[in-house]
Formats: structure tokens, C-alpha cells, sequence
């Protein structure tokens, strides 16, 4: 069993950036045994660097592994994965307004073998890359609402961070291109339409009466860390938090209405991001002219000021790493 190799991990090593060789029967290539997690570090205005909450990066890769039966990482294992690949090289760490290094932790299944069990060998890697800068204009997206295509049913791997996920939002990603829209939005048709999550974001609905509502964890979403923190400061602030199913008709509705008055989605990448519209082969709901919410643009400001160390980190949602 694989999990009975938890602490066994092996041949830690920095090496130079470089392709794998992996023999062409290995797990990851025909049974897709693979997780990640992404994660960012800011340098802070002292030169120091820092990263946001990796140890619910941690928990989430774990989660992932046990559903996908690959070996669990120790916390602090993978936290100092991140901080020797950091350290190695400092330079990478862009210190421009808003930049950061993205970090991209991943694991796969490497055992050759054809027949279909989990692998009893495991990679786990850390890449990075860095990230341009996110603190510019604001420009509301369009997003692309799936029919056709589901992202995760219940019992399904909805709620890990596996490439299988990713593959199977592809194609609806590809529909969106070709209709002007930067994401894709996924209901859960087994509940009323309710909306999921985007193809790589979680997404939050402002309502005038300072209501904020986000889809619950049903198993089927990812449960983002961006997403947590959005929460805990949007309660601070005495706005009320609702985790709970949303519709497509409330979304409309609350449009219609004119009391759901924002729409945002929230991720590591983008941090947060304002929703202009959504739009399907039967329809466009929002205004063609929404500009980026108050209460969107306020929340964005106060978690890149944290993320960044221009605000006080009274969460101790930060990490050093270098
Ligand atoms: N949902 C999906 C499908 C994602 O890929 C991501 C990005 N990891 C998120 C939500 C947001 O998660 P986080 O805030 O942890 O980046």
C-alpha cells in the first residue's frame, strides 16, 4: 500500500531545471497519478521573502494525495522544499511592484507498470517560475458558462488538485476562447444548476445588503485558500458570509433585481478578480458596462498589502523563506 510509505521520501536534491526521464509504462502517463499546488513568494520592501499560508497548501496536497493514492509529504517537508528552492537562488524572486515567483509543488505516480493499481513509487518536485505584475488595472472578465461539460461529479476528484480536473475543463476553456471569455464557470446540475467554481478560481456574489455568498464545499470544488481568506476578512469587516448552494436563476435574479451588485473570483494567481458577465449560447447576464465592485477592490487591496507585508500580518498567514 502506498500509504504505508509516508516518511520514506527519498533522494531530496536540487537540481538544474531539465526534462524527467520517465520509462514510457510509468503510472502518471496512462492513469493521470498526479497532484499540485500553487503557491507565491513577494519579496518584501527589507529584501526579505515571504509566501501565504503553505501550510494549507500542505494539508491541501495531502488531501489530494490520499485521493488519488499517492504517498502523503510531511508539512514540513514540503515547506522546506519551497524555502531551498527559493534560497538557492534569491535572484528569482522578481522584487518589481506586484511581482512574485510562482511556485508550482507537484507529485506523480512513477512506477513502470501497465496494470491498473497505485503506483508504489512517487515523485514529488517543485518548479517555479516568476509572475508578473497583478496590482495594474482591474479589467472585469467575461466568463463562460458550461452546458455541455461538467468539471467534477460527486464521489469524483472535484475536490483534489489533480491534472485530471484541468483536463477535463479544456475543452469548455476552449468554447469560452472562442467566445471572448478569459474563464469557464461549471454548475452542478445534480443540485438545482448550482454554480461550482471556475476552471482554476472559486467565486464570491456581493449582494447591496452586505451579503456575501459562496458556493459551499460539497466535494466537488477545490477548496481554495484565497477563497478561506476572503471569508475570515470579509466577517472581520461585518459583512455576513454565506456558504451555501447558488443558482444560476439567483444569479440572474439578483441581477434582474439590481441587489447582487458585485461578482467576484478569487485564486492564487489572480488573487482576486472582478466579474463583469456571464454568458452562454441562451443568454448574457450582468451589465456590459460593470466596473470592479467597492467591496471587491477593497478585499483584493487588503490581501495583496498582507501578501506583500504593506499590512500587518495579524492572521500569521505569512511564512519567511528567505
Ligand atoms: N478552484 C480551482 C479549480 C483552482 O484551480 C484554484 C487554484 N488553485 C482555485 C479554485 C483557487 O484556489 P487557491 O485560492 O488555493 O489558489
Amino acid at each position: 500500500d502506498v500509504q504505508e510509505n509516508v516518511g520514506r521520501w527519498e533522494n531530496a536534491r536540487l537540481q538544474p531545471y531539465g526534462p524527467l526521464s520517465l520509462d514510457p509504462s510509468t503510472a502518471v502517463l496512462h492513469y493521470g497519478q498526479e497532484i499540485f499546488e500553487g503557491l507565491k513568494a513577494y519579496r518584501h520592501e527589507d529584501g526579505s521573502v515571504w509566501t501565504f499560508r503553505p501550510e494549507a497548501n500542505a494539508a491541501r496536497l495531502n488531501r489530494s494525495a490520499q485521493r488519488l493514492a499517492l504517498p502523503t509529504l510531511p508539512e514540513e517537508v514540503f515547506v522546506d522544499s519551497i524555502r531551498e528552492l527559493v534560497a538557492q537562488d534569491q535572484a528569482w524572486v522578481p522584487s518589481g511592484d506586484g511581482e512574485s515567483l510562482y511556485m508550482r509543488p507537484f507529485m506523480i505516480g512513477t512506477e513502470p507498470f501497465l496494470g491498473v493499481r497505485p503506483s508504489r513509487q512517487a515523485l514529488y518536485s517543485v518548479i517555479a517560475s516568476p509572475a508578473g505584475n497583478y496590482f495594474g488595472s482591474v479589467e472585469p472578465v467575461d466568463i463562460w458558462l458550461s452546458r455541455t461539460y461538467a468539471r467534477a461529479g460527486t464521489g469524483g476528484t472535484g475536490a483534489a488538485k489533480c491534472g485530471g480536473n484541468y483536463a477535463a475543463s479544456l475543452v469548455a476553456q476552449m468554447e469560452g476562447d472562442a467566445h471572448g471569455c478569459s474563464q469557464v464557470v461549471f454548475l452542478d446540475p445534480e443540485r438545482d444548476d448550482a454554480i461550482e467554481e471556475l476552471g482554476g478560481m472559486n467565486v464570491f456574489f456581493v449582494f447591496d445588503d452586505g451579503r456575501l455568498v459562496t458556493p459551499e464545499l460539497t466535494g466537488t470544488i477545490l477548496e481554495g485558500i484565497t477563497r478561506d481568506s476572503v471569508i475570515q476578512l470579509a466577517e472581520e469587516r461585518g459583512l455576513t458570509v454565506e456558504q451555501r448552494a447558488f443558482t444560476l436563476d439567483e444569479w440572474r435574479d439578483g441581477v434582474r433585481s439590481g441587489h447582487l451588485t458585485e461578482v467576484f473570483a478569487c485564486g492564487t494567481a489572480a488573487v482576486i478578480a472582478p466579474v463583469r458577465r456571464l454568458v452562454s449560447n441562451d443568454e448574457t447576464i450582468g451589465p456590459e458596462d460593470a466596473q470592479p465592485g467597492e467591496v471587491t477592490m477593497s478585499i483584493r487591496q487588503q490581501l495583496l498589502d498582507i501578501q506583500t507585508g504593506r499590512a500587518e500580518d495579524t492572521h500569521g498567514w505569512l511564512t519567511r523563506l528567505v
